[in-house]
């Protein structure tokens, strides 16, 4: 077969031609950054488990009526996706105070936020993905107020659901980051869910404990930063090794 041709190489991922017009493969490397990369690193096994961790939430997203990128997994690190126009905008949605936001305002990290907070980061590596407000997305182009309005509202059910996910097995959503993209099919345009859900970008708290299963493992240094990833996709049922015919389902917990 011939070789995919390279379109794109993110810190975590690759993004390779489609077979087919419209669509794109994204591959999961193991590497791992932090700090605007002045951190980096390998986490042995994480594109392995972000393929299956963001393939089971994208696909449960998309069940409840939330569009995404995603088409289906290829292999152990592939998916495959539909080409979209990424939004250059990061959203992050908080439900308790931590990293950023507690450094910033002085709020302790598990402060229970009186209610959930977006806030939105510019995607330019070179201006380290500055916060700004909706003001400077639509006064500059980034999105327009539809698009606002559409994010907004995807973005409030996606951490509802996921909220409510995490919950079930036992894992507190503490915040995450989520990228958006235009989807053109005809005439249409929608914007759909894209990049990726995973521990990269959720924090992801034991509910009883509040030991950290997220990159917070990596940047901090608090070590087994593959057995954290590993246990949020156990949890979830979809280890790798349990193989595609007899995945479990999510793990309740009481
Ligand atoms: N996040 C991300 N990519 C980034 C910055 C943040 O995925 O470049 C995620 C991060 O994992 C966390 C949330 O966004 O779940 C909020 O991160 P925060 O603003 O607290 O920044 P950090 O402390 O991670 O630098």
């Amino acid at each position: 077969m011939a070789r995919r041709r390279q379109l794109y190489e993110g810190k975590a991922k690759i993004l390779f031609e489609g077979p087919e017009p419209g669509t794109l493969v994204q591959y999961f490397k193991d590497d791992a950054t932090a700090f605007n990369s002045q951190k980096k690193g390998t986490i042995t096994g994480k594109g392995v488990l972000n393929n299956r961790i963001s393939e089971y939430l994208m696909l449960r997203l998309g069940e409840i009526g939330v569009p995404t990128h995603f088409v289906r997994r290829l292999n152990m690190r592939e998916q495959l996706i539909r080409e979209v126009e990424i939004i250059p905008i990061a959203v992050v949605v908080r439900n308790l105070a931590a990293g950023s936001l507690s450094k910033r305002l002085g709020i302790p990290e598990g402060t229970r936020l009186p209610r959930s907070i977006i806030e939105y980061y510019y995607k330019n590596d070179a201006l380290q993905s500055p916060m700004v407000a909706e003001e400077h997305i639509t006064a500059f182009g980034w999105a327009g107020t539809q698009d606002m309005d559409d994010m907004v509202a995807l973005t409030l059910r996606i951490n509802d659901f996921l909220t409510g996910l995490f919950l079930g097995v036992g894992i507190t959503l503490v915040d995450f980051k989520i990228e958006f993209g235009r989807l053109y099919e005809n005439d249409d345009m929608r914007i759909v869910l894209a990049d990726e859900l995973s521990p990269d970008n959720c924090r992801l708290w034991d509910s009883k404990t509040n030991e950290k299963m997220d990159k917070d493992r990596f940047r901090r240094d608090l070590g087994k930063v593959e057995e954290a990833y590993q246990e949020v996709a156990r949890r979830l049922g979809i280890l790798p090794e349990a193989g595609m015919r007899d995945l479990k389902g999510p793990e309740t917990m009481q």
